[in-house]
């Protein structure tokens, strides 16, 4: 995966590489799935929601240029793939899930795992965390018809947010970093998400 997938495809992040090819992503995924786990896509995990393709979450992370020390905020815990990779390449990672059955399973599962640098919260996500804020990165996991409210006031200055953003079957993955003038936004490629649901996101029921 980490070969084919990643490198092959421009990942250079030595730190991204050395993570991914470590961490057991089919721990993530239901038994029935781990043969495919390792595979080049997003797959299911229940409720109409992903587990993102590996290539997916390894630019995002790379993008978010992560040194160790970083206070960063999660939208979509999901599987907490993401999330078990972000707590290992930075200091706290707070995590919002939307959809209780979901959060309760990858808090179970990071917790087995041993993470003891992950808060989790269940709620809509689209508002940020303002009680934690302000964060050094902040990373959507969950495609917003636009870049949030919410990431001016609680980006800390010279913070990084990645945030896929545009229609609910396609958007452009956004790399957004908050100057004096506010966010310095630049797209890294296109790509697709399940939607972000909530106030400031898609109405449920109501996407596409
Ligand atoms: N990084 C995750 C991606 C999961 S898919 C993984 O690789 O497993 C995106 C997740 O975002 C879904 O679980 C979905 O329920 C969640 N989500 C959608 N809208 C949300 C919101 N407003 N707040 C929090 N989570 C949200």
């Amino acid at each position: 995966m980490v070969d084919e997938q990643l490198r092959a495809r421009g990942i250079h992040d030595r730190h991204v590489l050395r993570i991914m090819e470590a961490m057991p992503r089919h721990l993530f995924v239901d038994d029935t799935l781990a043969a495919r786990a390792y595979s080049d896509h997003a797959l299911p995990i229940g409720d109409e929601q992903t587990i993102s393709q590996p290539y997916m979450v390894a630019l995002m992370t790379q993008a978010l240029d992560l040194t160790g020390n970083e206070k960063v905020l999660e939208i979509g815990t999901g599987s907490g793939y993401q999330t078990a990779i972000l707590a290992e390449l930075a200091e706290r990672v707070f995590t919002i899930e939307r959809i209780p059955a979901i959060a309760a399973a990858a808090r179970e599962r990071l917790t087995a795992l041993g993470y003891t640098n992950v808060v989790f919260r269940c709620a809509d996500g689209t508002l940020g965390w303002r009680e934690m804020a302000p964060f050094d990165r902040i990373l959507i996991t969950a495609g917003a018809p636009r870049m949030p409210a919410f990431l001016e006031e609680q980006l800390r200055p010279g913070g990084i947010a990645v945030v896929p953003v545009g229609e609910s079957e396609n958007q452009s993955l956004v790399k957004a970093t908050r100057t004096e003038d506010g966010l310095a936004q630049r797209v890294l490629c296109g790509c697709t998400f399940v939607p972000l649901i909530g106030r400031e996101g898609w109405a449920s029921g109501n996407v596409g």
